[in-house]
């Protein structure tokens, strides 16, 4: 039986998760962006939650972590390398490892660069990548910690999944994302078609998360330093893939 997951946002743009194996009860919610509005669907549900996984250290990804650990006692599984910035973190974890949630592993990756210590969580038995502040709908996360060379390097490995992975990103960032990525790929027509169907969505306030790592690599212009039609538009013919991925970046900062 496959899990469900359920998706509801949080704070001004935030999406929250909770995944739940109907099996054994199991339930998880993947950061912690707002208490109520995951103690509500508990209620509503009747489900207990067992367990956090958090992607980064961040208020509106930790932030939550012991108001949910006091009421429900579950475990938090976060990081290795950031133990002193996770609150409450019981079992530290990191890139390569595998967690068994329900039965099923859990995948863990490294792909610091927003912060240092950010991990992935991919449910390969699900399809489900749940990838926090790394890698967005059209976007990636600000550098706040690492180096382009080091979020490329992150990027990749989430790249290397199934075309048919869902990508669960923490915040909807969509539409922001996909006027700046039609600046440095006007003529891709698989983006263009892609920037219709978000407005159409936002437009009746539905959620453009999650995609897929197919249409990512199709369309997110941080996933795409190798098209030539992005290397020219950004002055970057040729250059290394870091390089190109490096100043995509630093146009959208200043974007
Ligand atoms: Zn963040
Ligand atoms: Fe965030």
């Amino acid at each position: 039986m496959s899990l469900i997951i359920r998706q509801y946002p949080c704070r001004s743009d935030n999406y929250g998760y909770l995944v739940h194996d109907p099996e054994s009860g199991d339930t998880a919610c993947v950061d912690t962006p707002g208490v109520q509005e995951t103690n509500d669907i508990l209620d509503v549900e009747g489900w207990r939650l067992t367990h956090i996984f958090n992607t980064h250290w961040h208020d509106d990804h930790a932030g939550g972590n012991l108001a949910l650990k006091e009421k429900w006692g579950c475990k938090i599984v976060g990081s290795a390398i950031d133990p002193e910035r996770i609150p409450g973190l019981d079992v530290e974890v990191g890139d390569g490892d595998e967690y068994t949630f329900a039965g099923r592993t859990v995948q863990v990756f490294d792909v610091s660069g927003h912060t240092n210590g950010h991990i992935s969580f991919y449910f390969g038995s699900d399809d489900a990548l749940f990838c926090g502040d790394a890698l967005f709908a059209l976007g990636c996360g600000r550098l706040f910690e690492g180096t382009p060379s080091q979020m490329w390097t992150s990027l990749q490995k989430l790249m290397a999944l199934p075309d048919n992975t869902r990508v669960y990103c923490a915040h909807e960032y969509t539409l922001a994302n996909a006027a700046f990525a039609l600046t440095v790929e006007p003529n891709n027509e698989a983006l263009q078609a892609r920037a219709r169907e978000i407005d159409a969505l936002r437009a009746q306030q539905k959620p453009t998360v999650p995609s897929t790592i197919g249409e990512e690599k199709a369309t997110n212009p941080f996933l795409r330093p190798m098209s030539q039609d992005l290397q020219m538009a950004i002055d970057k013919v040729d250059a290394p893939l870091d390089e190109v991925f490096a100043e995509t970046r630093r146009r959208k900062d200043n974007f």
